[in-house]
């Protein structure tokens, strides 16, 4: 397994997305929830150093509000443990209903 492929492992792990095998050989994997096994998207393995962890950061808010990820809402569960105040700054900018 190649660093770039660890990495974004590693960057979608945080928020409790998983990566699996690849859909197509070295070129796409799928994303998978963690918390209940469905799929959730792509991501391609052409994505330079540090462009993962960016990518799933600039996406914080899109978990926390259940806009991104899945139907289950264990992003939203995960993301809420990794940052509780920028979690809960993320619910006020939705509406702050839910
Ligand atoms: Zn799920």
């Amino acid at each position: 397994m190649s660093d770039i492929v660890e990495e974004i492992r590693q960057a979608y792990g945080r928020v409790g997305i998983a990566l699996d095998r690849p859909a197509t050989y070295g070129t796409y994997y799928r994303l998978l929830c963690a918390g209940c096994g469905k799929m959730v998207g792509n991501v391609g393995d052409r994505l330079l150093p540090d462009m993962a962890a960016a990518l799933v950061e600039r996406q914080f808010d899109l978990y926390a509000t259940g806009l991104l990820g899945c139907g289950c809402g264990h992003q939203r569960q995960v993301t809420r443990g990794l940052d509780a105040p920028r979690w809960e700054a993320a619910q006020r900018r939705q509406g702050g209903t839910s």
